[in-house]
């Protein structure tokens, strides 16, 4: 009897090109799995999309001076035309733009706030004093503390690997004017993921 097969493929922040890690790493082994599942005669459906929101596209919209909806959908028709060109056979690839992502991902918001899951907290986060606005981590760069290459990010240095917040970052600078950051406290909401911990271990 023929088997149902959902496959949830990693959502590529459509920020830039795929190189040759996105496609060895995250979208060939499953494309090799859902064509394996079709030829056995199971009903597959492969899903996966260009995620279009988030820092990564409000950085890269910045540095080429166009709109984050411009670098979304320029990506988006990219990530498309390389899915043609590589074989790679989704069912159905679509993006975080659509109303359908909006209801989803609201209701899911909305149901774990009324449920009490979804907290607000303060925390101390990287302000420009310059350009006047809070800094997401990725805004933040500086010299990583543990291997003092100095192009780290306030998420993560790419030469060493590690991750951290922009606290840990030695001269931190504004990646939009390269001012210093202040550390201000802001308001976030927060998941409750204590509350889910016996069902998750
Ligand atoms: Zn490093
Ligand atoms: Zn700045």
């Amino acid at each position: 009897m023929s088997e149902r097969i959902f496959i949830a493929v990693a959502w590529p922040y459509a920020d830039g090109p795929l190189h040759l890690g996105h496609i060895a790493g995250a979208y060939l082994p499953p494309d090799i799995f859902a064509r394996y599942h079709r030829t056995k005669g199971n009903e597959v459906l492969m899903v996966s999309g260009s995620d279009q929101h988030g820092t990564p596209i409000t950085i890269k919209a910045e540095q080429e001076g166009k709109k984050p909806g411009e670098i979304a959908a320029q990506y988006h028709q990219q990530f498309l035309d390389s899915w043609q060109r590589f074989g790679i056979s989704f069912d159905l690839f679509t993006t975080t733009g659509t109303a359908n992502h909006a209801q989803v991902s609201q209701d899911i918001f909305l149901t774990l706030l009324n449920k009490g899951y979804i907290y607000k907290s303060t925390v101390s986060q990287p302000y420009c004093p310059h350009c006047q606005r809070f800094l997401p981590d990725r805004y933040v760069e500086g010299t990583c503390p543990y291997c003092q290459s100095p192009g780290a990010r306030g998420d993560q240095c790419d030469e060493c690997g590690k991750p951290m917040n922009p606290a840990e970052l030695l001269d931190p600078r504004c990646r939009l004017c390269a001012a210093t950051p202040q550390f201000k406290d802001s308001e976030h909401f927060f998941l409750r993921l204590s509350a889910f911990r016996d069902r998750l271990l």
